[in-house]
């Protein structure tokens, strides 16, 4: 049987057979009574990656954004995000749910950052009539977009002027700073707070971090525990995020390259459109402008190619699609259009 090759998410990725011996040996405690020594070594190394006081273990991205909304925001205070914002769309609301924090969406520019004018634009003047402003929420990589370094400056120096805080949803941070060439703290030193993924590109199988100063670390962490995600021995899963952090980053390089691939072999397939020089990180973007996507996706699955049917693909690369399978699955993608 011929590898699996899923190209629906970075998500999918399993922990490799030296992840999972690290995360058996990790020695662990109860991370609730802040006794586990992995997780402590995990957070310490998230804090000093992305250059931040402090940092808190999570259960996952959502946990963490939502740690953060919780955290900056109280009941009828507003952020300001994407309108196809992972943390505003994809999260079931949570910050309305659990914290009566209202969302003020904006549309996301062509380079995946929100302009400067339309957030101040939205900025709600110190009136009764209207919900606090409070905070910037941004997320780089934006569907695989990193956001021009010289743009993080300009939203600190804004955010400052009307007293706003800003989060980074930094589900992809890594690809965005390997792509830039620069450490992660290049980007993250503007910020109040970021949340990086360690179960996507990074390859852990669960878990987030979400970094900032000691203060807003300690708010989070008090909300961590209402929220249920005070994980007692979970250096079993930390050491799976320093293996990550450790191991896992450099090699990000690799999985942009076979994005660029991916995209250049399609884009020799008429019924295909996708420009490979649009492709920045580990994503991207193929419309399917004649044929079945529905077809397209069953004759994929029974080559052992899995990606999610729809009339604009999203097909994202990780550590466990090698150079060989995007040979394959350009074959196979060309075998469904030759029928
Ligand atoms: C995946 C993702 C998250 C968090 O997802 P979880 O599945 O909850 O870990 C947050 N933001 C973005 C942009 C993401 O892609």
């Amino acid at each position: 049987m011929e590898e699996i090759i899923d190209l629906r998410s970075d998500t999918v990725t399993r922990p490799s057979a030296a992840m999972r011996r690290a995360m058996v040996e990790a020695e662990v405690g109860d991370d609730v009574y802040a006794e586990d020594p992995t997780v402590n070594r995990l957070e310490r190394l998230a804090a000093e990656l992305s250059g931040m006081e402090a940092a808190l273990f999570v259960s996952s991205g959502t946990q963490g954004n939502l740690l953060a909304l919780l955290s900056h925001c109280g009941r009828g205070d507003e952020y300001i995000a994407g309108q196809t914002a992972h943390c505003y769309r994809w999260e079931g609301g949570g910050g309305a749910v659990f914290g009566g924090i209202q969302p003020q969406p904006l549309e996301f520019e062509p380079d995946g950052t929100l302009d400067p004018d339309r957030i101040e634009a939205a900025i709600k003047p110190d009136d009764c009539h209207y919900a606090r402003t409070r905070l910037v929420c941004l997320e780089n990589t934006q569907a695989g977009k990193v956001l021009p370094l010289g743009y993080f400056p300009r939203l600190r120096a804004l955010a400052d002027r009307h007293r706003l805080r800003l989060h980074l949803d930094g589900a992809r941070l890594f690809n965005a700073a390997v792509k830039l060439g620069v450490p992660v703290d290049a980007i993250t030193c503007h910020l109040d707070t970021v949340n990086i993924c360690l179960s996507k590109g990074l390859g852990a199988p669960v878990g987030s971090v979400l970094c900032g100063d000691r203060e807003v670390i300690a708010a989070a962490r008090r909300w961590r525990k209402v929220a249920g995600g005070g994980m007692r021995q979970a250096g079993i899963l930390a050491a799976a995020g320093i293996f990550a952090l450790e191991r896992n980053v450099a090699r990000l390089v690799d999985d942009h390259a076979h994005a660029r691939l991916l995209a250049e072999g399609l884009a020799g397939i008429d019924e295909l459109e996708v420009d490979p020089a649009e492709v920045q990180t580990n994503m991207l973007f193929v419309t399917v402008a004649k044929g079945d996507p529905a077809e397209l996706e069953r004759h994929l699955q029974g080559q052992g190619i899995i990606i999610r049917a729809g009339r604009t693909l999203r097909l994202v690369t990780h550590l466990d699609v090698t150079e060989q399978g995007i040979g394959r699955a350009v074959r196979e993608f060309k075998a469904f259009f030759r029928r």
